[in-house]
């Protein structure tokens, strides 16, 4: 780590790069070696590798009992638990979604011929509006998708009353959501179902797989039958279905990285709170909150570049990047920029404006077991060189 003192000092002109080795946003954590290779020496010697074998049983059982939620059925991945719920709910014709989220929101819908229809964001949270979901229900809305974004619940009982209006289902993507609560109820607990996504580089992992989280028996039911073909015993299909199963592998990595967790948030709660510290009395960014009252996962360190900021948010990646602080941009330029849902709603943006200016500013920043305190100091050094020396 090198003391950067002036835009001089910087690698964009040319010097040493800040860090020697580059830091990552969502870099894998890989909680408990040890029994991650215990439980791989179980699954060789068993030879029950998939099928809803005993680790994955587990596995649903403790994730249920972390989110205090009836029904935790775990999957292949978060975007074949999304669309699993979609059609479970028997979601049809348009379906209102934020713009500003990962692209698989999107597609769930879209790959199974049904319309994502993009509400605006409050540019405060990054979380739907509902006065903006309002202002989208058409008679073809059947439902409603909801997104934690950045693990922030989105406004819940706002978008409940407005689905009891309008007779409409509502679900969430919870899929950044991992242990979060909203008044202290964990998420899992709200709409019909939502969706956990445990790609790796999500805050829990197991490799690639996802999970829906309910409380509604009946559901739970149909989504387990779906994700395996439909079948109830041996011969018997009852249902139309796909293969959405968790293999064993998975599971183990899953309940390697429970045993971890904790102290995964409590280390992401110190990273979080050095980044703030840091950036006391810097103005050309601002640093997104967590409510402290809630429980959080503390996995996205999300800074708004402000608009009058004398370096621009790409300008400022950019030179991040070349210190090898490797700051992203996120769900950017948003849904309704990318393919296919640009050439269907090529006005969109106009609807979308906070959405757009959102995607325009957001910088996400390295976390991850790499980063300490000193770290993050000097990440946040950068920033105030680069912006102190224009
Ligand atoms: C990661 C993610 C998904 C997709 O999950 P996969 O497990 O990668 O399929 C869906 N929605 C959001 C908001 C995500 O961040």
């Amino acid at each position: 780590m090198k003391q950067i003192n002036s835009s001089r000092d910087l690698a964009v002109n040319g010097a040493e790069p800040a860090f020697s080795e580059p830091l990552h946003v969502g870099r894998p954590t890989v909680g408990d070696r040890e029994l991650f290779l215990h439980y791989t020496e179980e699954i060789l010697d068993r030879q029950w590798l998939t099928n809803n074998g005993p680790l994955v049983q587990e596995l649903e059982q403790r994730i249920a009992e972390y989110h205090n939620v009836s029904h935790c059925v775990a999957m292949c991945s978060g975007t074949v638990s999304l669309e699993i719920a979609i059609r479970a709910l028997q979601l049809q014709g348009e379906v209102i979604i934020p713009s500003y989220t990962f692209v698989a929101t999107a597609h769930a819908l879209h790959w199974q011929a049904i319309m994502p229809v993009f509400a605006d964001i409050d540019p405060q949270t990054h979380n739907l509006d509902p006065d903006a979901v309002r202002r989208m229900i058409t008679p073809r809305t059947s439902g409603i998708i909801g997104v934690h974004l950045w693990g922030r619940p989105a406004p819940v009982e706002a978008l409940q009353q407005i689905a009891d209006e309008h007779n409409l289902e509502l679900m969430f993507d919870a899929a950044h959501a991992f242990g979060s609560t909203h008044d202290g109820i964990k998420i899992g607990n709200f709409g019909r179902c939502e969706v956990l996504s445990f790609h790796a580089t999500k805050f829990f992992h197991t490799l690639e797989g996802g999970a829906v989280l309910t409380n509604d028996d009946e559901l739970a039911e149909a989504i387990r039958l779906m994700r395996n073909f439909g079948f109830c015993g041996l011969d018997n299909v009852i249902h139309p279905g796909t293969n959405g199963k968790m293999n064993e592998i998975s599971a183990a990595m899953g309940l390697a990285n429970l045993q971890s967790i904790e102290n995964v948030i409590e280390h992401n709660r110190r990273v979080y709170h050095a980044y703030r510290n840091a950036l006391d009395g810097v103005t050309s960014v601002r640093l997104l909150e967590y409510d402290e009252n809630e429980k959080n996962n503390y996995q996205y360190i999300v800074l708004e570049v402000e608009d009058d900021s004398v370096v621009k948010r790409d300008e400022m990646v950019a030179a991040l990047q070349a210190e090898n602080i490797l700051a992203r941009r996120y769900f950017w330029p948003g849904c309704q920029r990318i393919k296919p849902y640009l050439d269907l709603y090529p006005d969109a943006g106009r609807f979308l404006v906070n959405s757009e200016k959102v995607s325009n500013r957001v910088m996400v920043m390295p976390t991850g077991p790499a980063m300490d305190e000193r770290k993050v100091d000097a990440v946040i050094s950068v920033i105030r060189t680069l912006t102190a020396g224009r």
